[in-house]
């Protein structure tokens, strides 16, 4: 351990922005074995370890990455995984740079963090090539049955727990595939829906039944789960787009961009979707601009240069320092060609039926408030 006194941070190979704007694949190839265990060796085993504070799960970090360095790639699983319902899914896709990589003490020292999220994946693909991720096995049965409203990583992670505790567990979900947002939110860019399928057919294998195309309220009453089971979790998620007022909204080829990404991710999955072929919801030879300059815009920006939009910018009314989302995210939509404009306050859309111009103020930030 120690290491990172005369070894550099290295990531996983990330494939080059021309190769990888031509596809939906993952960024990101991953680790070769050694290269994991040198990366973990960088770490400073702190006594205070300010990774693990900030981390939401309180993920054990320093002793899985102690474990990889050893090449004791089984207990480093049984470790991350004692935390962590799906560490493959968090290794890929958590705001790392604002968590435990942003506040490991060798990043704030200067000698780069370590790749606490990229060692986190390579455990866990280890894991499953090794045969050591297995279906939830509880030890007893009770005959309690649980009903889950929703599909998404949150119903995923209590389905694990429950069933693994003895539950009969029931999930309930109005999508055809199990994994909400992580599905059909988030672009294979950053999550390829694969790793998500075999998380979700582990839990079918350990007997959690999972009604598909079933949407609560519509095609089944609530009153009716709660008489078949004897508690019931509500795991629906956040879909309701907020509003934008100005004048022109009504104008065609203005969508919210779960819309555009959910109509972007079912496409990748082979299906047929009418609103992407007829050009609504196809950023296809478009020149786009995106409102906003969270993570979901992010998303957005990429997934429209990958359906090769002919332009891209992104809108912002705050600076570069202020933007919402992880830093990481935006430096890859700048490298893969993203325009950005700040401190631009959206103002009117104009056009006849379409939109065709957005009339932004220039504006610049205030003294910072208690909002
Ligand atoms: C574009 C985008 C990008 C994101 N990127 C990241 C990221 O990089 N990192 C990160 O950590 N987080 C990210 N997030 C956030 C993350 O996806 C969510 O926090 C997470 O999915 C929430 O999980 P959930 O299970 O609560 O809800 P959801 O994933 O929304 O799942 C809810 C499920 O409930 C189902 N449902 C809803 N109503 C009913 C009903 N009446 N009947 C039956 N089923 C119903 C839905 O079909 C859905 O499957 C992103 C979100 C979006 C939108
Ligand atoms: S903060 Fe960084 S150096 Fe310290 S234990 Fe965590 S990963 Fe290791």
């Amino acid at each position: 351990m120690l290491k990172f006194t005369d070894l550099d941070r290295k990531t996983p190979k990330k494939r080059s922005s021309s190769e990888r704007k031509m596809d939906f694949q993952e960024i990101y190839n991953r680790f070769e074995s050694d290269q994991a265990e040198q990366q973990a060796s960088r770490c400073s085993q702190c006594g205070i370890p300010f990774c693990q504070v900030h981390c939401p799960l309180h993920n054990n970090i320093p002793d899985w990455l102690m474990l990889t360095a050893q090449d004791r790639m089984e207990e480093a699983y049984e470790l991350s995984s004692a935390t962590n319902t799906f560490p493959e899914i968090c290794g890929r896709i958590c705001p790392q740079d604002r968590l435990c990589e942003g506040n490991c003490v060798i990043e704030q020292a200067g000698h780069g963090t370590v790749t606490i999220g990229a060692v986190e994946s390579h455990i866990t693909e280890v894991a499953f090539e090794n045969g050591w991720v297995k279906p939830p096995k509880p030890i007893r049965e009770h005959k309690q049955s649980i009903g889950i409203v929703g599909a998404g990583p949150a119903a995923l992670a209590a389905a694990d727990v429950l069933r693994r505790r003895g539950y009969q567990v029931n999930i309930y979900d109005r999508y055809d595939r199990g994994g909400g947002l992580l599905v059909y939110g988030i672009p294979n860019f950053k999550l390829d829906k694969s790793i998500v399928t075999r998380r979700v057919n582990l839990l079918e294998n350990a007997g959690v039944k999972i009604h598909y195309n079933t949407d609560v309220g519509r095609d089944i009453s609530f009153q009716e789960i709660r008489d078949r089971h004897d508690a019931v979790l509500i795991a629906t998620g956040v879909y309701k787009a907020r509003d934008i007022q100005a004048p022109g909204i009504g104008l065609q080829n203005i969508v919210p961009a779960l819309d555009f990404l959910i109509a972007s991710n079912r496409k990748s999955l082979g299906e047929n979707v009418p609103d992407f072929e007829n050009g609504k919801l196809n950023s296809f030879g478009k020149r786009v601009v995106v409102l906003g300059a969270g993570d979901t815009a992010m998303d957005c920006v990429r997934t429209a240069v990958r359906q090769q939009a002919e332009s891209v910018i992104c809108l912002y009314r705050r600076d570069k320092a202020n933007m919402p989302g992880s830093r990481r995210e935006v430096q890859y939509a700048e490298e893969e060609g993203v325009e950005f404009k700040f401190h631009a306050q959206p103002e009117a859309f104009l056009g006849d039926t379409a939109v065709s111009s957005v009339r932004a103020a220039r504006i610049h930030l205030g003294v910072a408030d208690s909002s």
